[in-house]
């Protein structure tokens, strides 16, 4: 088989420790994750089911990356995000079983052109345009989950430029890992190279020209991000 185009790229995410690279497959993002964060953005939390909304795999980019302020927007945000790394295919996984199929744990950052996705919700439109455009989903290095201790009670937290933005912990998600892996399993069968990008804690905000955002989680690897 011959194709016009060679379209073959191999998005990848460094793995802590290791000269092997993560392929990713597919990205997956929750919606609404921490309560806090629902109410900032005029929702009112309540344990209604988790909802999902995807990227392509070639938006992953590296920590120390500088990436171009995106077209389109005047209201580009962060958003500090817990990312499970699936190692494993599973499908309408037991809550008890779900995380012996991750491969690991990184920091992630859901860059979001706001005021696209905004308008798409306020019309009832897809938000692909304000989540799922080129560079929007940096990613640190992934670390093996046989290395991490007590994730889901870990300090998560954003700087810009050095001044604290978003602050919250990993035992404040709505959705624990174990259920967002067996709820999204029910949607999808999970792959190995899937990330799920959890979702962010309050504090989300705008982020410009010459901005550098660093977001870290106790016991992982920080990312950094430069937009230029
Ligand atoms: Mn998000």
């Amino acid at each position: 088989m011959n194709y016009v185009f060679d379209t073959a790229t191999s998005p990848s995410v460094a793995i802590h420790g290791s000269d092997d690279r993560f392929a990713v497959r597919r990205i997956f993002c929750v919606g609404r994750n921490y309560a806090a964060h629902a109410r900032e953005m005029g929702h009112d939390p309540d344990r209604e089911v988790p909802f999902y909304f995807t990227k392509p795999n070639d938006a992953v980019v590296d920590s120390g990356a500088s990436i171009p302020y995106p077209s389109k927007t005047n209201n580009f945000h962060f958003e500090a995000e817990l990312v499970v790394a699936i190692g494993k295919k599973c499908e309408d996984v037991k809550i008890e079983d779900a995380l012996q199929h991750v491969y690991g744990y990184a920091v992630g950052n859901d860059l979001t052109r706001r005021d696209l996705q905004s308008a798409a919700k306020s019309k009832g439109r897809p938000w692909d345009v304000g989540k799922a455009f080129d560079h929007s989903a940096p990613c640190a290095e992934i670390h093996p989950i046989n290395q991490v201790l007590d994730i889901e009670n870990s300090r998560i937290w954003l700087t810009v430029n050095g001044d604290i933005k978003q602050d919250s912990n990993i035992n404040k998600l709505i959705w624990s890992v174990s259920e967002v892996i067996t709820n999204l399993s029910t949607l999808f069968t999970l792959m190995p190279g899937d990330l799920i990008y959890t979702g962010t804690p309050e504090g989300v905000g705008p982020i410009v020209k010459g901005d550098v955002i660093r977001v870290g989680i106790d016991g992982l690897t920080e990312l950094e991000t430069k937009i230029v």
